[in-house]
């Protein structure tokens, strides 16, 4: 599966993760699933809740107020977008233990690089990630 981000956004998520420091950064990603392929077309940041500086806990009431707003809009809220300070841009056994939803695109920025997975079983799978 192909997701295919908007090179502005592709652009803000290492700003948004540098200006977190030292913790994580987050946010959820708007957007179209079609077969074999997510198009993000929105990116609303989020506070970052969690209590521990390495993880992250997307603001509840954000994600509920966007649902709502994406309501018959024909998108949804298609994944969600997190930093890691120090580790690499893979998920960490802690992502692999908060993923609550199976076909979560999840991006994750580390040292200036975003990678993609999709969240399956408590796990993550690659996915190719073309910014355009
Ligand atoms: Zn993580």
């Amino acid at each position: 599966m192909i997701v295919l981000l908007p090179e502005a956004f592709a652009a803000v998520l290492p700003r948004l993760a540098h200006a977190a420091l030292p913790g994580e950064a987050c946010g959820l990603l708007v957007g179209r699933a079609d077969q074999g392929c997510v198009r993000v077309t929105g990116f609303a940041p989020s506070r970052n809740l969690a209590c521990a500086p390495d993880a992250f806990e997307i603001d509840a009431a954000l994600q509920l107020a966007l649902q709502r707003r994406l309501r018959n809009q024909g998108e949804r809220v298609v994944g969600v977008w997190h930093s890691h300070p120090t580790g690499a841009a893979r998920p960490s056994a802690r992502d692999a233990e908060g993923a609550w939803q199976d076909d979560l695109v999840w991006l994750i920025t580390a040292a200036g690089k975003t990678t993609a997975w999709l969240a399956r079983g408590r796990g993550f799978a690659p996915l190719r990630l073309v910014v355009a």
